[in-house]
């Protein structure tokens, strides 16, 4: 029993194959996907989902590298999907200072608007940040998360500093399948002083697949090995790392099983 916390079956790689997907995740022990909204129309793509499939839950939102994309416009359709049944969040929103597809400036604006909409909506947010810790934590006051009923960083990349100062402020951390690559080692690091309590699981899919896998497209059933691979790390019991990241999951989107 697992729960896949962030993937994107909206995106045209799984256009032939949806069902089989799906299919695929549930025999693998996957109660339930979370499809995250990158952009207006992923947005409404993942809402259509949530619609079509009972164990499909949807969030809502603009990627940093869309940023450039969030006008008003933009931005109030979000908000209406966001009072959709199964939206159980909003995100993924943050910064991404890596690839820096949309400016700096118009990043730090657009997350802020979904700061202040997750606290008025008292949503859930899903934060992807990279290569931009320090105007994160900046950003992330308590003023502005108070009324945010939880915060997840997504993909969780960063240094051992950022990963306590999110700790500290009562964040969840979701790791992906990069916790198996070989050179991961420092994630792995960190995975152990995450304690389960506060670790979501996800696959990212399409992206990032595990060792032995790479190359090739990634799918909500691959979680499993992100599970196995924490056990590991941590010297825990798979059952128990799946039964309490399942917990945690379940408490934070409220997805009653
Ligand atoms: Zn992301
Ligand atoms: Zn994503």
């Amino acid at each position: 029993m697992l729960i896949d916390t962030h993937c994107h079956l909206d995106f045209p790689e799984f256009d032939s194959d949806r069902p089989q997907v799906l299919a695929a995740a549930k025999a693998a022990g996957v109660e339930a996907m979370i499809n995250v909204g990158s952009s207006l129309e992923g947005s409404r793509r993942a809402v259509a989902l949530s619609r079509a499939y009972p164990e499909v839950f949807a969030t809502v939102g603009i990627h940093p590298h869309d940023a450039k994309a969030c006008d008003v416009a933009a931005f109030a359709e979000i908000e209406k999907l966001g009072q959709e049944p199964k939206v159980v969040a909003i995100g993924e929103v943050g910064l991404d200072f890596f690839r820096n597809l949309s400016e700096p400036s118009a990043q730090r604006e657009v997350f802020g608007r979904f700061l202040a909409l997750a606290a008025r909506t008292t949503k859930p947010l899903v934060v992807h940040c990279r290569n931009a810790e320090s105007d994160m934590l900046r950003m992330l006051t308590p003023e502005v998360t108070k009324g945010i009923p939880g915060i997840v960083v997504h993909c969780f990349s960063g240094s051992a500093d950022f990963l306590s100062a999110c700790l500290d402020m009562g964040f969840f951390i979701s790791f992906t399948a990069n916790i198996t690559y070989k050179k991961a080692q420092g994630l792995r690091d960190l995975v152990r002083s995450v304690p389960l309590e506060k670790m979501f699981l996800e696959t990212d899919a399409p992206y990032l697949s595990p060792e032995g896998k790479r190359g090739k497209r990634n799918e909500p059933a691959n979680v499993v090995e992100v599970a196995r691979e924490v056990s590991r790390v941590k010297g825990i019991d798979v059952e128990k790392v799946c039964a309490q990241t399942t917990k945690n999951a379940r408490q934070f989107f409220q997805i009653t099983p």
